[in-house]
């Protein structure tokens, strides 16, 4: 009864506007992404428990797990693990080195089949990309035929993609990017899942809240708090109270519980959208004195804010990165409470960051590079309207951290501006934004 009840409120609910007529997306993920690869290229790591690591020692004995095969997940691992908890679950898994040119290299040619089919692709991480159907299945009327169309578009590019480079993906489609991102996950691996509008209530209400994209562990806890524990809760909790519980992430996430989301697919590469300034110094050498180090990243700070000043943009979140010795580079970050495009409040993080970092112990050899980047950028003037993917997991942010380090390792220069490897922008969740 209750269920009918809810299910009957979220159909006859039609408050916000309404979905493009006909649109159709379809989202691309690829399984256990890594690990897949390396289990394609190396036999030994078939058929068992293997762990792709994002680490600086020889022996992925530190660092993060960047992806676990599906044989090691009934222990339990997972990405952003430790490789140390990775290690006490699973001991007999076999443990490599993330080899992030190579899976770049295999994004590239993935990307390439989608293309294909689509104009509009918007890559969206390196093992992830949506594309825009509407177009290209013009010729089929709206309805129950154009979904057909789409549905065997995504058979074939899972055909291509298995035939050209040997890997599985899953497919998820349905009318906007937040649908198909979760219907993508339904069936892993290796799966194709077709959410039709119609049958958006039936699928969405019952599911845990946590499921939505955009609510992380701590909106989970806000929400259990109030009684919400799945989406059709939240889509029955009026919209008022969202709003004025949580402001606009509130009301973005009211609509995610209802299935709507009008963020266009971006094509990549079109949109010249900067994700970051930075700037780094290679210090010739290397050098442990703070004092020093403290003068560089003023240096540093200044450059990125007059750049930043120069070409409109204000940005929150500053991440300071090092290179410890000529191995051992990694980053960390701190978002700030307000945008800007100053100096001063950057500064004031990124010292307090490098001097946490000095008094960690964990430069046993002098630092040869310091970095600095600002990101989660937004032009100046311009309130850029905020979509539900803006407010995407923090989990994931410590994996971008592990990756940002491994592009300080393969060297993006002494002066970047961090466009991110090409295409790719590895945050995807913009997590690096
Ligand atoms: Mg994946």
């Amino acid at each position: 009864m209750t269920q009918y009840v809810m299910h009957g409120l979220l159909r006859s609910a039609d408050q916000g506007r309404p979905a493009e007529e006909g649109r159709c997306v379809l989202h691309l993920d690829m399984d256990a992404y890594f690990a897949s690869v390396e289990q394609r290229d190396v036999p030994l790591y078939r058929n068992r428990p293997l762990i792709v690591c994002h680490t600086s020692s020889d022996f992925c004995s530190h660092g993060v797990v960047a992806t676990a095969s599906y044989e090691a997940r009934p222990w339990g691992i997972k990405a952003g693990m430790s490789v140390w908890e990775a290690r006490s679950r699973c001991p007999h898994a076999c443990f490599v080195h993330a080899d992030i040119p190579k899976y770049l290299d295999n994004a590239r040619r993935i990307l390439r089949i989608c293309e294909r089919r689509s104009h509009r692709v918007e890559v969206f991480s390196i093992d992830e990309a949506f594309m825009d159907l509407t177009a290209s299945l013009q010729s089929h009327p709206p309805g129950g035929e154009r979904w057909e169309a789409a549905r065997e578009v995504g058979r074939g590019l899972k055909e291509d993609i298995r035939r050209e480079l040997g890997l599985t993906a899953s497919v998820g489609i349905g009318p906007n990017k937040l649908v198909t991102k979760m219907a993508s996950e339904f069936q892993k691996p290796d799966g194709l899942t077709l959410v039709t509008p119609a049958q958006l209530p039936d699928i969405l209400a019952p599911m845990a809240v946590d499921k939505l994209v955009g609510v992380g562990r701590r909106m989970r806890r806000n929400f259990r708090a109030m009684g919400i524990e799945t989406i059709g809760d939240l889509a029955r909790t009026p919209r008022e109270v969202m709003e004025w519980k949580f402001g606009v992430i509130g009301r973005l996430l009211w609509r995610a519980a209802w299935g709507q989301d009008d963020s266009p697919v971006v094509r990549s590469g079109q949109s010249h959208e900067v994700k970051s300034f930075g700037h780094s110094l290679s210090l010739r050498g290397g050098t442990g004195d703070l004092e020093y180090l403290e003068n560089t990243l003023l240096g540093l700070v200044d450059a990125v804010t007059r750049r930043m000043r120069r070409d409109g943009y204000l940005g929150r979140t500053v991440s300071l990165r090092l290179r410890v010795g000529y191995s051992m580079g990694y980053a960390r970050a701190r978002t700030l409470e307000e945008y800007t495009d100053l100096s001063s409040p950057l500064y004031a993080a990124a010292r307090e960051l490098l001097r946490r970092e000095a008094s960690s112990g964990l430069w046993k050899e002098p630092i040869t590079t310091v970095g600095v980047s600002v990101s989660q950028l937004r032009r100046r003037g311009e309130g850029k309207q905020m979509t539900i993917w803006d407010c995407l997991d923090p989990r994931q942010e410590k994996l971008t951290a592990a990756l940002d380090a491994l592009r300080d390792r393969y060297g993006e220069g002494v002066v970047t501006r961090a466009s991110l490897l090409g295409d790719f922008a590895l945050s995807g969740m913009n997590l690096a934004r």
